[in-house]
C-alpha cells in the first residue's frame, strides 16, 4: 500500500519548519519509526519518522525547502505500522533539542565550494596532485548534472525510448500489446541511476582523500571559507578556493510564472502523473529533449520559440532535420512566438497567453515547462566585497584561461563562469584550474567542444560550424554523407539524419562536424579528436572503419571530400 509521509508535529508551537536534510532517498528500504526527514524550526530539529515498513517511493521536498504541518512529504510503499497514523501524545514526531553547531576551524590547501562535476572532478585532481582538500557541498553531489540535469533526463529519456521500440515493435517483427507508460515507475528507475552515480562521487572523494564539508559555504575571503553544516560552524582557512557554484533555471520576468502548474526542468524530472498536454516555453537544446522525451511518453507537446526556428544557434541542416522529426512525433512547434502571460484556469491547468505575428492568442494545458536558460548562482559569494568581476555582460564571473579569477586566491569554474554551459567543460575547467594551482601552466581551450543533444534523432556537434564558418569569413568545404545509406542505420529501423564534416578549403584540415542521427552523440568522440589534433579528411579516409557501424558514416563523409562516397551517389 501506499503510505503519506505527513508532517504532523514541529518543536514548541510552530507552524512552518524548513527540511533540513533529506535522510531517505526514493528507492531506499525503511522500517517503522526510521527517520525520513529532518525539519529545522527556531526551536530545534524535528525527525518526520516512516509510518510504516517497505520502501521510500517519492520524496517531495529538498534541503532548506520551506514546509508546514500537515504537508505531504512523499510517500512509501510497504505495510503501515499498527500504531502509524496520527501522532502520538508525545508527538509521533519527535524534538532532539536544537541544534547547537559548534564552532570548529580546518585548514587546507584547497577548498571548492560546489560539488558539480566542475567542483568535484577539481577537487579529484587536486587531491591526486598532492594537495589538502576541503569540498563543499550544500545539497548533493554531482550537482545539476547528476541530480537535476544530464544524468535524470538521459535515464528518462531511454525509458521513452525503451517505450516508443516497444510501441513500435511489430515494424520488427514482433507482436506487441499496448503497454501502459508509469511515470512512477519511471522516475523511480530515473532515481535509481541518479542515486548509484552521487553515491560513486562520494567514494571516489573518499578514495583521493577529499574531505566533504555538506552545508551552504560561503567566501569570507579570498582565504577563508564559512560552512554551515548540522553539526558545525566551520571556518576553513585555505590556500585558495575554487568557486564551482554552479547554475539555476531562469523563469520568464511575465505574470504567472509562480503558477503550481509551471514548471522548471527540475521539477518536470519528479511528475508522478503525465499530463495530457504540455506547453514548454523555449526551443534550445533542453526544451527540445524535454519536448521529445514526453511526447515520445504520450504527452501532447507544444513548443513555444521566440525565435524563428528551434535550436536557433546549430546548422540549418540540422535544425530542418529535427524540426521534420519533431512533426512526424505529433509535437507542436509554435515559432516566433512571444509568451506574455500565463493565468490559473478555474478548471485545472493553465492558460497560456501568446503573441505570435501580431495577434493575441490563447491556448489551454495542463502543464507548462519553462527551458529559457540558466543562470549563475552567486549566493554566499560576495563578488564585490571579495574583489571579484564580472563579464561585461554580467552573464558569470570572469575569469582568465587559467580560470583564475580578479582575486588572485580565487579561481571560477563551470557554469557560473558562463563560457559554454555543459557538464564536460564544467570538468575540464575543473582540472586545468587545479593544474594551475599545483603549479603547473596550462591553458583552457574552448575551440574544440563537442555538444551532446538527445533529441529524436539525437544529434552532436564540434568545432566550427557552418553558420560559424560564415561568420568568421573562413573558406570551407563540407562533405556529408547520409544515414539512409548505411547498413547498419537500416538494420536500426533509425535512418534519419546524416554526418557532416567540415574541412578549410585549401588545407583540407577538418575544423568541425556535425552528426545527426543513431549514435551521433557517441560517434561525435572521433571527429572531436580529428579537430583537437588537426587532422584532414585524408586521415579519416585512410583509416579503416568496422563494419556494420554508424561510424561508417563518417569514413564515408570523409571520401565525400575527396572523390566522393563509395556507397552514395
Ligand atoms: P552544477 O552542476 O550546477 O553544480 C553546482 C553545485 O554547487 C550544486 O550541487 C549546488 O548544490 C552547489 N552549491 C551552489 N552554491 C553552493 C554553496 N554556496 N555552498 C555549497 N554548495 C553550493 N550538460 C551536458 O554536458 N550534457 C547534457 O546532456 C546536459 N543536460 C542537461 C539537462 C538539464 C535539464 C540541465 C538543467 C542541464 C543539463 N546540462 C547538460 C548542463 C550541466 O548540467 C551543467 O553544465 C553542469 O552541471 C555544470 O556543472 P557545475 O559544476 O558548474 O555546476
Amino acid at each position: 500500500m501506499q503510505i503519506e509521509i505527513i508532517l504532523h508535529k514541529l518543536s514548541g508551537h510552530a507552524k512552518e519548519g524548513t527540511v533540513g536534510e533529506v535522510v531517505k532517498n526514493p528507492g531506499d528500504p525503511v522500517t517503522a519509526g526510521e527517520t525520513l526527514i529532518l525539519i529545522e524550526t527556531g526551536k530545534g530539529v524535528v525527525e518526520v519518522p516512516a509510518e510504516g515498513t517497505g520502501t521510500v517511493e517519492s520524496i517531495r521536498v529538498k534541503a532548506g525547502e520551506k514546509v508546514k504541518i500537515g504537508q505531504i512529504l512523499g510517500t512509501l510503499s510497504g505495510e503501515k505500522a499498527a500504531s502509524a497514523g496520527a501522532p502520538k501524545k508525545e508527538g509521533f514526531s519527535y524534538s532532539i533539542g536544537p541544534a547547537k553547531p559548534v564552532d570548529r576551524e580546518l585548514e587546507c590547501d584547497i577548498t571548492v565550494i560546489g560539488g558539480g562535476p566542475g567542483g568535484y572532478v577539481a577537487a579529484i585532481q587536486a587531491a591526486k596532485m598532492g594537495a589538502k582538500v576541503i569540498l563543499v557541498e550544500k545539497e548533493s553531489l554531482g550537482g545539476t548534472c547528476l541530480n537535476w540535469g544530464c544524468i535524470p533526463t538521459k535515464a528518462l529519456i531511454r525509458s521513452a525510448e525503451v517505450y516508443q521500440n516497444i510501441k513500435n515493435a511489430e515494424k520488427f517483427g514482433l507482436g506487441a500489446g499496448h503497454f501502459p507508460a508509469d511515470i512512477r515507475k519511471i522516475v523511480h528507475r530515473k532515481d535509481e541511476v541518479v542515486k548509484q552515480l552521487v553515491q560513486g562521487v562520494g567514494y571516489l572523494l573518499e578514495q583521493d582523500g577529499v574531505t566533504l564539508l555538506k552545508g551552504f559555504g560561503t567566501l569570507e575571503d579570498g582565504n577563508t571559507v564559512k560552512v554551515a553544516e548540522r553539526q558545525y560552524n566551520t571556518t576553513i582557512k585555505t590556500g585558495k578556493t575554487i568557486l564551482a557554484t554552479g547554475s539555476s533555471s531562469c523563469l520568464l520576468p511575465i505574470p504567472g510564472m509562480d503558477s503550481l502548474n509551471v514548471l522548471t526542468s527540475t521539477e518536470a524530472l519528479s511528475l508522478e502523473e503525465l499530463p495530457r498536454k504540455m506547453a514548454i516555453i523555449g526551443g534550445g537544446i533542453i526544451g527540445m529533449e524535454f519536448a521529445f522525451l514526453f511526447s515520445n511518453l504520450g504527452v501532447e507537446v507544444t513548443v513555444f520559440e521566440y525565435f524563428d526556428t528551434i535550436l536557433t544557434v546549430f546548422d540549418e541542416d540540422i535544425i530542418q532535420t529535427v524540426t521534420a522529426s519533431a512533426s512526424e512525433h505529433g509535437i507542436n512547434l509554435i515559432t516566433g512566438a512571444k509568451v506574455n502571460q500565463i493565468l490559473e484556469n478555474e478548471s485545472g491547468g493553465c492558460i497560456l497567453q501568446y503573441e505570435l505575428h501580431k495577434k493575441e492568442k490563447y491556448d489551454l494545458f495542463e502543464k507548462v515547462l519553462v527551458a529559457v536558460g540558466r543562470q549563475p548562482c552567486y549566493d554566499g559569494l560576495d563578488l564585490e566585497k571579495n574583489g571579484i568581476e564580472l563579464t561585461p555582460d554580467k552573464k558569470g564571473i570572469q575569469v582568465d584561461e587559467t580560470l583564475k579569477t580578479s582575486c588572485d586566491s580565487v579561481y571560477a569554474i563551470g557554469d557560473i563562469t558562463n563560457k559554454i554551459q555543459l557538464a564536460h567543460v564544467a570538468s575540464h575547467q575543473g582540472v586545468v584550474a587545479a593544474r594551475n594551482i599545483m603549479g603547473e601552466s596550462c591553458a583552457m581551450d574552448y575551440r574544440v567542444v563537442p555538444s551532446a543533444v538527445f533529441t529524436f534523432p539525437e544529434f552532436a556537434t564540434v568545432g566550427i560550424s557552418e553558420k560559424d564558418a560564415e561568420k568568421q569569413g573562413l573558406s570551407v568545404r563540407t562533405g556529408t554523407f547520409p544515414f539512409a545509406a548505411n547498413g547498419k542505420a537500416l538494420t536500426l529501423g533509425e535512418s534519419e539524419g546524416f554526418v557532416k564534416l567540415i574541412e578549410e578549403e585549401g588545407t583540407g584540415v577538418i575544423l568541425g562536424g556535425a552528426i545527426v542521427g543513431p549514435h551521433a552523440t557517441d560517434l561525435i568522440g572521433e571527429i572531436t579528436l580529428a579537430v583537437k589534433k588537426r587532422l584532414k579528411s585524408e586521415d579519416i579516409a585512410e583509416t579503416i572503419h568496422p563494419h556494420p557501424t554508424c561510424g561508417e558514416s563518417i569514413h564515408e563523409a570523409s571520401l565525400a571530400l575527396g572523390l566522393g562516397s563509395i556507397h552514395f551517389v
